[in-house]
């Protein structure tokens, strides 16, 4: 159990999850557990949190914690590890140069995490090899913003959302990563109207609150903006005025987005969209002067992700829609501190405080930091850097706070890359994820609640995130990690830092240092702030600069950043896939996130309540393609592409376009077995950002027959044999396992017999003339200690059962007779949780549907579903509204 910082004392904190950076308050308990609540104060979410902000309580636990510097394995001290690591890094500079080492970074690290280990790379190791996971996630928005604006900024704010008449949303599926935000949005809409249009291949939960649901062809949004562009232009929308004295490229990008898309019927042809539904997108943009576009992975994650978002600046820069009230390009990051690591430079093409490799930067920065050995080009990005590690050219790793071995695409031979290092280190605050094994170092860091500093949102506002309990064990913070092997490497002056409050002053003066307005970033009004003020520090939006109050917008008065103060309309390429489908590869995997669980599970995978909404990985396919290779709804298949496979539920839905199919990111080895969808995920770059495209990977998809469904849950994690497709679910005082196989259900029940425990009674059933197979056992006190069913199909709702009864400390006898029944005496199948708030099923919603109950309200006035945080209000609506129909 954590110790607590200040016993039932209430913190103000910041989500750790989507970039939304949501307020928080938390509250510690005397068990050493977390009360959550949302900050009512906070500008980016006034006291709202979605479910994952708000299970934050149950994800604190130790277990599974990594508590001890490790070396090889065996624990050690901070001096030893910390001494061996710089070593480590020393001797590969010294025998192969500054090149061969390398930092792969997090959005999940502090500003002050990420600075320091920017500053140790990129001016005392002579490198610039430091990138981030954020380079999966809004690379191409970083480089769209600075090809279009000089500068990496994002224009407009949140309560831009408020007052727009138009919200494009386009390749974000916000009702499920940005939960507040979208309710947000849909607010907006209840109280004035707003006119929401979705841009998606697929329909989401996001396109149950529009107004307009566009499913074009993926990768063809540069086609349909190209056409909103040369509309624009011929009804006679742009500002001449602005357009002249504030941009440059307007002809040309006007004759290249003609020819992109010269005429509705070809832009209908390309898109796969209606002529209709176009021109009501078109016709509502034109007439619309207060419109925001909002963009996601949707747009990033694409070999053209760079150029999706120029057609979408254009389009704002060519109208002047851009920095004012309600009107405005909006790049929603996908992790709480992305926007904190471009800040600092965490990407391997930028320094840091926002400035890039020119000569007059790298010299800037090198004279404020004293930097001895000061990097003079760019690094390598994500892929490159993992493909020179492949290749055995960078031979020294340090990852911080992220799970390569999952996330990147092309998964396996990233395992294989790693292994093929001198040195990995991993800083983590968890003992095992997909990326420790082999891991030559392992540092004990400090997770969420123990962290303390700041992290900036979508809308660049800079929060503190506080430390609510006491470091347990011997983690420490990423900042004095960093540092103490930084003063060990010889730069003891550059790396003293007592607090992260003084690694903000420095990160904050270096924003204003030589500045004068010339660069966006500028938070020198709080390069001297105190540390009793940086404790008290309220969130504030960027710029700050020094004298001045915070600004809330950029670019409505037609500055920018470049050297002339104009924006730049770029061209942009044709549409087209770096790859596509074949005979061999005939569907285009998608990925993304659900909506209870985020990135590689390692803190949300911890929580019983989000465990509950989608406890298993899946496959959404179309009915056609259901039907094409085989598959049924509820069975199984295995997903295959050119670099590894998966065998996943089928989940079968109109919503997803034939052709597509779409899996979520999430399952890894360590929550799943065979669902590690990273590893199937092709690494296809953009040209400008180095973004990988991992919206569509060729892939094929072949059912498999699973003989045996199941589920065993336990006390402690148990170690699964690999010959079995599972998914782990947390639960109330264990852990679940649902699993299928292809073989019978009698011999998978003798095989995970073994991992019962020996001790305790037991009721066993085994009737192998229909295939079932159930042993329970009990602990000390007739606790459940144990349990495993097996059988021919999923028992949903004997999970769900045993699920409530595990959790309980004692069991009646009543209950104790019905176990093996698996079911309550008047037990219906109830389905999934549909909202984890108030574990409300599916089945409960429908039936209330059914009875008369037909408004999102109406539910939550009768069942109080949707009536918390609201991230299931869309699939409620999504019920009622199949229901009806
Ligand atoms: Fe956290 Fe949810 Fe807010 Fe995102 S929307 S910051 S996940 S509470």
């Amino acid at each position: 159990m954590n110790a607590l910082v200040a016993p039932l004392t209430t913190v103000k904190t910041t989500c750790p999850y989507c970039g939304v950076g949501c307020g928080v308050l938390a509250t510690p308990r005397v068990d050493g557990g977390l009360d959550i609540a949302g900050d009512p104060d906070h500008p980016a979410n006034f006291g709202r949190l979605c479910v994952k902000g708000a299970a934050l309580g149950e994800t604190v636990s130790l277990e599974g914690r990594l508590l001890e510097p490790l070396i090889h394995g065996v624990p050690t001290t901070w001096n030893r590890a910390l001494s061996h690591v710089a070593s480590g890094f020393v001797d590969t500079l010294r025998t192969h140069g500054p090149q061969s080492i390398a930092f792969y970074l997090s959005g999940q690290l502090l500003t002050e995490d990420y600075y320091v280990a920017n500053k140790l790379m990129k001016g005392f190791l002579g490198s610039a090899n430091v990138d981030t996971n954020s380079r999966l996630c809004m690379a191409s928005s970083v480089a769209g913003h600075r090809r279009a604006f000089g500068s990496d900024t994002v224009p407009n704010t949140y309560a831009d959302l408020d007052s727009a008449d138009m919200i494009v949303l386009t390749g974000s599926n916000a009702a499920w990563c940005h939960p507040v935000l979208y309710q947000r949005m849909q607010a907006a809409r209840e109280r004035r109207g707003t006119f929401i249009v979705n841009i998606d291949p697929r329909r989401t939960a996001t396109s149950e609150g529009c107004d307009l649901q566009l499913s074009l062809q993926p990768g063809t949004d540069t086609v349909l903006f190209a056409w909103l562009f040369a509309e624009v232009a011929r009804r006679g929308v742009i500002d001449p005025g602005y357009l002249a004295r504030h941009t440059t490229g307007f002809a040309e990008v006007l004759a290249n987005a003609q020819s992109i898309a010269p005429t509705p019927a070809r832009v209908a042809e390309l898109t796969g969209l209606s002529e209709a539904d176009i021109e009501i997108f078109v016709n509502r943009w034109v007439a619309t002067p207060r419109v925001v576009t909002c963009y996601s992975q949707g747009v990033n994650q694409s070999a053209q992700g760079t150029d999706k978002v120029a057609m979408i600046l254009n389009c704002h820069l060519a109208t002047a829609r851009i920095g004012k009230q309600g009107s405005g390009p909006f790049s929603l990051t996908g992790q709480p501190n992305a926007m904190g690591g471009r800040e600092v430079g965490g990407l391997a093409n930028m320094l840091a405080a926002h400035m890039g490799f020119s000569g007059s930067d790298i010299d800037r920065v090198r004279r404020f930091w004293g930097a001895p050995y000061m990097a003079d080009r760019e690094g390598l990005k994500a892929v490159d850097m993992f493909d020179a590690i492949g290749r055995g050219e960078i031979k020294a790793l340090w990852v911080m706070c992220t799970n390569p071995a999952v996330s990147l695409p092309k998964a396996d031979h990233v395992r294989a890359a790693l292994k093929k290092l001198d040195l990995l280190v991993v800083s983590e605050a968890l003992a095992s994820t997909d990326t420790t094994p082999g891991a030559h170092v392992l540092l004990p860091a400090a997770t969420w609640a123990e962290k303390d500093g700041t992290v900036t949102n979508s809308e660049r506002r800079i929060s503190r995130q506080r430390a609510v309990l006491e470091l347990p064990g011997m983690a420490k913070p990423d900042w004095w990690i960093v540092s103490e092997v930084a003063k060990r490497m010889g730069f003891e002056e550059a790396f003293s830092y007592p607090d992260a409050a003084s690694i903000y002053r420095e990160h904050a003066a270096l924003s204003a240092f030589e500045n004068h307005g010339s660069r966006d970033f500028d938070i020198g009004a709080t390069a001297t702030i105190s540390n009793t003020a940086f404790d008290a520090m309220q969130p504030f939006q960027w710029p700050h600069a020094k004298g001045d109050t915070p600004q809330e917008r950029f670019f409505a008065d037609g500055h920018f950043f470049t050297p002339d103060g104009k924006a730049r309309l770029h061209t942009v390429a044709p549409p087209a896939l770096r790859v596509t489908t074949s005979e061999a590869w005939p569907l285009l995997l998608n990925t993304g996130r659900v909506r209870d669980q985020w990135h590689t599970m390692t803190r949300t995978g911890r929580a019983p309540k989000l465990g509950r909404h989608i406890p298993r990985p899946f496959i959404e396919m179309h009915p056609e393609d259901a039907a094409r290779f085989g598959c049924v709804e509820g069975g199984y298949a295995v997903v295959t592409s050119a670099h590894g496979e998966a065998t996943l539920l089928v989940a079968i839905t109109p919503g997803q376009q034939r052709g597509m199919v779409f899996a979520p990111i999430h399952w890894n080895d360590a929550s799943s077995g065979r669902a590690r969808i990273g590893a199937l995920v092709q690494d296809s770059v953009d040209p400008y950002s180095g973004q990988p495209e991992m919206k569509a990977t060729p892939v094929r998809v072949v059912p498999i027959t699973m003989a045996s469904e199941g589920f065993l849950i336990s006390r402690k994690r148990l170690d699964l044999p690999s010959w079995l497709s599972h998914a782990r679910v947390a639960v109330e005082g264990g852990e679940g396992v649902l699993f299928a196989s292809p073989r019978a259900p009698a011999e998978v029940a003798a095989l995970l017999a073994n991992f019962l425990p020996d001790q305790g009674d037991r009721a066993v059933l085994n009737d192998a003339t229909v295939g079932v197979h159930r042993s329970i056992i009990y602990g000390e006190g007739g606790q459940l200690a144990a349990v495993l069913f097996v059988g021919d199909h999923h028992d949903e709702e004997a999970f769900g059962w045993m699920v409530e009864h595990f959790a309980a400390a004692t069991l009646d006898r009543d209950t104790r007779r019905r176990l093996l029944a698996g079911r309550a005496a008047s037990g219906v199948n109830l389905g999934p949780v549909v909202c984890s708030c108030f574990g409300i099923k599916r089945a409960t919603i429908l039936e209330a549907i059914r009875g008369g109950t037909d408004t999102v309200d109406a539910v939550g006035a009768q069942l109080k579903a949707g009536t918390n945080c609201g991230s299931c209000r869309p699939e409620i609506k999504g019920l009622i509204g199949k229901a009806l129909a």
